[in-house]
């Protein structure tokens, strides 16, 4: 059985000394297979996979690696188990522990940073500068599960307590996965910095994170939210989800768009979450004076911008990475508070033996697939 120093365990969830885990081969080849049940370490807890919702990032990872990063290489034959939208139950405890009870449902950020480096000491853990660094005589502890160390596509991950939240029955294992994408969309509107009550936002791009930026800023009190996209199915869950105006950009100029909708003035904030090109320099045209841009997206090549036009009317620019400074307990407020309904973008789920179904139906957005949730129980409810 499972037994290991200073780790507790209870009889009424036995943990198996091995799992069933989904392991990364050459680019794109997944396998299932078995591996020793983790260990949790001091301030690490054993979580219980129950449901994991598949990102763009990945099938980014599983395809061409970054930003995966396995002991310093591509993620690649190293026996690395993808997936970070996970979420689940407490089965074990490391030592010490005593923030969490085995039993306890969570669900999971992905970043724990190394907590010792200047950025983790601002709360910026998901920008941690020892990232990466959790092997070898250079092991600073930094996790950011399905990236540097093993995520959920299997039957257990290790989580440090720091990224755990823990989430009451009312909500479902699939909404629960559904967290850590809005704490994305919330980081990136609070790093903006504004009291976004009563100001103009744009999101551009109805992915998961933009749509769910949707919902974070109606919630924050913008107005006038605007959204848009290419496909009008995805501008429909978007006005679902609290837009007051969207935009499909096939038939309407943005910039235009964004324009008469604010009589001539812009927005004060735009969170970019297309990686389009030219997508940038429409933001800066979308804001006002002054007004500010969230880049959330990962566009695929250089792209140009008019960087005159950002400078002459004092436009700043931020990138954001993940889901740091907490940001997912902020979006897991709301959505516990049912001040939106973040499964408007669960559209599939799948078992985790079917895990190959299911990224497929992600990758080529079979049937207007948005967010497809692979499932280890059988969902309750
Ligand atoms: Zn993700
Ligand atoms: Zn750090």
């Amino acid at each position: 059985m499972y037994a290991h120093p200073g780790v507790t365990t209870a009889p009424e969830m036995p943990v198996p000394e091995r799992m069933c885990a989904w392991v990364l081969g050459d680019p794109g080849a997944l396998h299932h297979t078995t591996k020793p049940t983790p260990v949790p370490r001091r301030g690490e807890v054993l979580v219980r996979i129950d449901a994991v919702a598949i990102c763009a990032t990945d099938l980014d990872v599983i395809a061409e690696g970054p930003p995966a990063l396995i002991e310093g290489g591509p993620p690649f034959n190293r026996n690395f188990t993808p997936g970070h939208e996970y979420m689940g139950t407490v089965a074990a405890l490391g030592p010490g522990v005593d923030e969490f009870a085995i039993g306890d449902r969570v669900t999971v950020e992905i970043h724990a940073g190394c907590g010792q480096c200047k950025r983790c000491r601002m709360g910026m853990y998901t920008s941690c500068l020892n990232y990466g660094l959790n092997y070898g005589d250079r092991d600073k502890g930094h996790r950011a599960n399905g990236f540097t160390t093993d995520g959920g596509f299997a039957d257990y991950a290790v989580n440090n307590i720091n990224t755990l939240i823990r989430i009451d029955d009312a909500m479902s294992d699939a909404e629960a996965t559904l967290v850590v994408t809005a704490g994305t969309s919330m980081y990136g509107l609070t790093e903006l910095g504004g009291l976004i009550a009563g100001e103009g936002v744009a999101i551009t791009g109805p992915g998961p994170i933009g749509l769910l930026g949707v919902a974070v800023a109606k919630a924050l009190g913008a107005s006038p939210v605007i959204l848009t996209g290419t496909r009008d199915a995805r501008l429909a869950v978007g006005r679902d989800l609290g837009a007051d105006h969207t935009v499909n950009v096939r038939e309407r100029d943005p910039v235009e768009a964004v324009a008469a909708i604010t009589d001539g003035h812009g927005v004060d904030y735009v969170v970019e979450c297309s990686g389009a090109p030219g997508a940038i320099d429409q933001a800066g045209r979308m804001v006002n004076r002054g007004g500010r841009i969230c880049l959330a997206a990962f566009p695929h090549d250089p792209d140009l911008i008019d960087v005159a036009h950002l400078v002459r009317n004092n436009i700043y620019i931020y990138g954001i990475r993940g889901e740091g400074r907490s940001a997912t307990h902020r979006a897991h407020a709301f959505m516990a508070q049912k001040r939106f309904d973040a499964t408007r973008i669960h559209t599939h789920s799948f078992a985790m033996d079917e895990l190959e179904t299911a990224l497929r139906y992600a990758r080529e957005r079979v049937e207007d697939a948005i967010k497809v949730v692979v499932h280890n129980r059988e969902p309750a409810g």
